[in-house]
């Protein structure tokens, strides 16, 4: 019997890139111990959080801004720095699926600019679109979809390259995962001074709390300054506040998840290359499957075996890893298509 054939019980969802560990028992302890406190507001602005979070990655109160998901924080910057369909924000694309629908909610321009051949951010073409009336360029590091990434030589270079006016938001979703590749990271250029840049993190991935929706943004006073003014007050929950801090203490055990699921991406990549698929070498928490003509098949298989993957009609397949069993049961479906 082929996986299609079967009666799936479980659904596994592969589709969004979460991680698909339940949350750690300390941090549902911290989680449950909040509950009490739920009739009370939260800080007006999560002073309390940024405060954590700077202490935690070595920065000032002052650098830090916090919102709900880091699509919160992408937003708010957004926000900040536009100011109409003559201010431009500049991505490759494909990318997140938030960012047209940020720019848009910010009433900005959108600037699209397409990945290469083989799924990268194209900087050399990023870098023609940008204008005098480009205000952000936002980069993916890894990126979403393709699982890409950007090494540090061109990074520098990409920055040094643009004129001083535009602000670069450097989306660093997935770097828990870039396992050995050593990739820049955005922290360590703002520590060197580069201060048109704003380093977007979350807790939704590696820290395995996406339902929390809390992310949070590293930059210079000033920018975080200006990002804040668009700070939805008591936007961030006690609840999520206690769970990031339980979480920042459970690092060694959630190390632990990230090395197996980067051991489950690496035996993914070979066992999809060995069943004759092209899958590109990835930094994040899923693969990308460049099959444009077998992708269709590929999702309704998958499906057929209770496992949802993300379509790209007529590109791709973006595929979460999961845990071994929902892996094994897309190995399956992908064979003899
Ligand atoms: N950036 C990228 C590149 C993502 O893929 C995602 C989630 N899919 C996010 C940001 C949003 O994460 P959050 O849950 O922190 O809003």
């Amino acid at each position: 019997m082929t996986a299609v054939d079967e009666k799936p019980l479980t659904l596994h969802s592969l589709a969004l890139n979460e991680t698909p560990y339940p949350p750690l028992d300390s941090v549902r302890k911290a989680i449950a111990d909040s509950i009490s406190e739920l009739h009370l507001y939260p800080q007006f602005y999560a002073d309390g959080l940024m405060e954590f979070i700077a202490r935690w990655r070595g920065v000032t109160t002052e650098s830090v801004v916090v919102g709900s998901g880091s699509v919160g924080v992408a937003l708010q910057t957004l926000q900040a720095f536009t100011d109409g369909p003559q201010d431009e924000v500049v991505y490759g694309w494909r990318a997140f699926d938030a960012y047209p629908i940020i720019t848009d909610m910010a009433g900005a321009g959108r600037i699209e600019v397409p990945l290469t051949r083989d799924g990268e951010q194209d900087l050399d073409r990023i870098l023609g679109a940008v204008t005098d009336r480009t205000r952000v360029v936002i980069l993916c590091n890894p990126h979403n979809p393709t699982g890409t990434a950007v090494e540090a030589a061109a990074l520098e270079k990409f920055l040094d390259a643009l004129p001083p006016h535009v602000l670069v938001l450097l989306d660093e979703a997935y770097m828990e995962f870039a396992g050995d590749a050593v990739l820049p990271q955005g922290i360590d250029l703002l520590k060197a001074g580069r201060d048109r840049l704003v380093v977007l993190r979350t807790f939704s991935k590696a820290y395995g709390l996406a339902g929390l929706r809390i992310g949070y943004g590293l930059t210079t006073p000033g920018t975080a300054r200006r990002i804040r003014t668009m700070s939805v007050p008591y936007s961030i929950t006690e609840t999520a506040r206690t769970a990031v801090v339980a979480s920042v203490g459970a690092e060694a055990e959630l190390n632990e998840r990230i090395a197996a699921l980067t051991a489950e991406r690496t035996r993914m990549q070979a066992a999809l290359r060995g069943l004759g698929w092209r899958v590109l070498e990835s930094r994040a928490n899923f693969l990308w499957l460049d099959e444009p003509e077998r992708c269709a098949a590929f999702h309704r298989a998958c499906a057929g075996a209770g496992v949802q993957v993300r379509l790209y009609p007529g590109e791709g397949i973006r595929l979460t890893i999961g845990t071994p069993d929902a892996n094994d049961l897309v190995l399956r479906s992908a064979r003899g298509l």
